[in-house]
């Protein structure tokens, strides 16, 4: 089949190199199309790129001599693009949230990584092993704005939480009906971006704050757990989550301590790990290219899971899980990491990508 052709928005940032990287050898989609600011435009990506690279594989050869557009440059951008990943940092999220449907209102459907449209009801809002069936919401966004060529904006989530919400779904979706949930995160500094925290905040530092995260970490699970109504998402209300996120001194890989309460029902240590063992979405089903075969992974070591050692498992897109122990105050207590370039980022907007093609919607 001939490849997708594609574009990348905020291609020169910490997210928009991971997907150029993460999709040399994509067997859909192919990169045709760079944009950032004003400030790269009119550079070729390498030369926009050389004093920042951040992956540890060479820039590929195809991506190498893109001329770099400015994102607001419509003139330029190349007719072939079928779609777009956004992986843009405006200064203003107003301005992001524009711009990504005019993408949409061109006919160019845009699978995001910026927080500026996550809170619109009509946007979905993915994590495809969770709330796939929310794709359904685009034909509501279509209407009510009016967009009659295809184009649409979906998003996908913070990236402090991928690793807590599919294990939670996981024990919900059981049957076990959670109450609250608390939870610490320990995030590391790709998560800010390039050049991101300063060196002299960070090395040999823990910063106990985050600039919006908390609010994303506990706002964004109802999204992601609601259900279709007839303007939008409505969020699900029936859970309690309260979340302190920290940086820390760790190059790429968020991790997060976890307290639960159920509502009813407690499952058993055997039952927890069996559920998460046993999980497979629709993901697994259809064989999406980055889809993780197991997407719950857990690991019995009591010092595990470990950014360096578990943030790559199943090529980044798997939750790794350990620690699992009974809670004093609440019920259970377990220690959850994903990667967050790659699932919390640019491997989970190219999951999402996998999934809208697989449904159809370019
Ligand atoms: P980044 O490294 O700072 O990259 C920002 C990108 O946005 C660059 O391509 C930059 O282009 C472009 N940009 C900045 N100002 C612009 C402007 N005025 N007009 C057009 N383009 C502009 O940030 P990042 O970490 O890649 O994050 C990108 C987005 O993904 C953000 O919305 C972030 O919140 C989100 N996100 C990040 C992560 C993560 O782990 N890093 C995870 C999930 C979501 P120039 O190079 O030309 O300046």
């Amino acid at each position: 089949m001939d490849k997708i052709k594609i574009g990348v928005l905020g291609a020169t940032g910490v997210v928009g190199q991971n997907y150029v990287r993460l999709l040399i050898n994509h067997p859909w989609f192919e990169i045709v199309d760079v944009a950032a600011s004003p400030r790269s435009a009119g550079k070729t990506y390498i030369e926009a790129v050389k004093k920042k690279w951040q992956m540890i594989v060479p820039i590929p050869e195809k991506v190498k001599s893109l001329l770099v557009r400015d994102v607001q440059d419509f003139n330029s951008l190349n007719p072939e693009v079928s779609f777009v990943f956004s992986a843009m940092d405006l200064p203003n999220k107003d301005d992001t949230r524009k711009l990504e449907f005019i993408y949409a209102s061109k006919g160019i459907p845009v699978v995001s990584n910026s927080s500026a449209n996550r809170r619109i009801v009509d946007v979905p809002m993915l994590i495809p092993e969770i709330n796939h069936k929310h794709v359904d919401v685009i034909p509501i966004q279509q209407k009510n704005r009016g967009i009659e060529n295809g184009g649409f904006v979906a998003v996908k989530p913070n990236c402090s939480l991928q690793s807590y919400m599919t294990p939670l779904y996981a024990l919900e979706q059981a049957g076990y009906k959670i109450d609250k949930v608390i939870i610490t995160t320990l995030q590391a500094t790709s998560g800010a971006g390039y050049p991101g925290v300063p060196s002299l905040d960070l090395v040999d530092n823990i910063i106990p704050y985050i600039s919006g995260e908390e609010a994303k970490s506990e706002e964004e699970p109802l999204k992601i757990l609601g259900k279709i109504g007839e303007k939008g998402i409505e969020n699900y209300k029936d859970i309690q989550i309260s979340t302190t996120c920290t940086r820390v001194p760790v190059v790429d890989g968020h991790t997060a301590s976890v307290n639960v309460k159920f509502k009813d029902k407690v499952p058993t240590r055997e039952e927890i790990l069996k559920i998460w063992n046993d999980f497979k979405s629709l993901p697994q089903e259809l064989n999406l290219p980055f889809a993780p075969k197991q997407p719950i992974i857990y690991i019995d070591n009591e010092d595990r899971p470990q950014p360096r050692k578990d943030r790559d498992n199943d090529k980044g897109m798997a939750v790794t899980v350990g620690r699992l122990r009974k809670d004093n105050v609440f019920d259970w207590k377990f220690v959850s990491l994903s990667h967050n370039t790659i699932r919390g980022a640019a491997g989970g907007g190219i999951l999402n990508a996998e999934l809208l093609k697989a449904k159809e919607f370019f």
